[in-house]
């Protein structure tokens, strides 16, 4: 075969392969985006696991009528214009290829309006269609974005999906680490029809902790030692389990750099070794923990999915969660001691 450039819609396939893998990434794409665009409401209705139908809709700033096109084609992003953005992310996505990817494995209508319009237009794409046809539309100042049978035309990918169940499943579970990331925003989950989740806007410490518990479980709240500490540009806040109330799984073990998700070995080393020996091999630990580090600081276009992060200055972010842990643990230590009255 003589060498060629493939089609864009192929191209968009192939893409689509490395960040929409199952529906729950599909959510985590949508909502990321509601998030960027400043949205304090998100509504999420899911039908079938999600390979039926994710509607999500959001109260954001909205997409402007004749910017609906591009934000559905492939590298068009509103939230970097340069290399020098890139080195220092602020917002969670940047590359410009999740909506392009998502229409380009399903039906998609994105509808919106911005605070200038007097209306709403809708865009429809299915496959991808760089001619997408508008259509005027009604919706309040935001965006939907709704998403039709995914996989349709890649019964490949489409044969991967599990039980409608266990779909479901991993959107749960997206949508309660988000919304740990993020108690300023309210958001709603829905499966077929049924509402499954609300997280109410948690704007005083005990919101925040009735939402902690409604993510994590009450018996976390129990055990949670409050950790907060600052250095320079680096901080470190959130909770974690006093050794009392150690899991027997890894299900509880949150952690955000800079409001974004993250697995990161770095991050785990450091709190593994802050627990120390007051776990037993077959214990974990269970954390909900913040940091924030200057954008310039640390690299995010690591990892497709975004999952890993790079700290320029690693030794010292390690070092600086390891004791801001270990001192949380040992105030933890001495006010158990402390005789209780009650
Ligand atoms: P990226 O998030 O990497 O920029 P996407 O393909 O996810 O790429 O989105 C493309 C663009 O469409 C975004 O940069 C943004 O301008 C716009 N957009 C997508 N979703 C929303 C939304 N819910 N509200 C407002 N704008 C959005
Ligand atoms: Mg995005």
């Amino acid at each position: 075969m003589p060498i060629q450039i493939l089609p864009a819609r192929l191209a968009n396939q192939i893409a689509a392969g490395e960040v929409v893998e199952r529906p729950a990434s599909v959510v985590k794409e949508l909502v990321e985006n509601s998030i960027d665009a400043g949205a304090t409401r998100i509504d999420i209705d899911i039908e079938k696991g999600g390979s039926r139908l994710i509607r999500i809709r959001d109260n954001g700033k909205g997409i402007a009528k004749d910017e609906l096109g591009l934000a559905l084609s492939r590298h068009a992003t509103s939230k970097i214009a340069s290399l020098d953005d890139l080195e220092a992310i602020v917002s969670l996505g940047f590359r410009g290829e999740a909506l392009a990817s998502i229409s380009s494995v399903s039906r998609l209508t994105l509808t919106s309006c911005t605070e200038g319009q007097t209306e709403a237009w809708s865009a429809y794409a299915e496959g991808r269609d760089m001619d997408v046809q508008l259509k005027p539309a009604a919706h309040p100042i935001g965006t939907t974005l709704e998403v039709l049978d995914l996989f349709f035309n890649t019964p490949a990918r489409r044969k991967f999906l599990r039980t409608e169940k266990t779909e479901f499943t991993h959107i749960d579970e997206l949508i309660k680490r988000i919304a740990l990331s993020r108690f300023d925003v309210a958001i709603t989950l829905r499966h077929n029809g049924k509402l499954v989740r609300q997280y109410r806007i948690a704007d005083n410490p005990l919101q925040q902790e009735r939402r902690l518990a409604a993510a994590c479980g009450p018996a976390f709240l129990q055990h949670a030692l409050v950790v907060e500490l600052a250095h320079g540009d680096l901080k470190l806040s959130g909770w974690i389990c006093s050794p009392q109330g150690a899991r027997s799984q890894n299900d509880i073990q949150y952690c955000y750099v800079n409001g974004r998700m993250m697995k990161d070995k770095l991050i785990n080393h450091a709190i593994r070794q802050a627990y120390e020996s007051s776990l037993r091999s077959e214990q974990y630990a269970a954390y909900v923990l913040y940091i924030e580090v200057d954008p310039h600081q640390v690299d995010v276009n690591v990892h497709p999915a975004k999952h890993e992060v790079r700290f320029h200055q690693a030794r010292l972010v390690h070092d600086f969660i390891y004791q801001a842990l270990q001192s949380a643990l040992q105030q933890g230590a001495s006010s158990d001691d402390a005789p209780q009255y009650q």
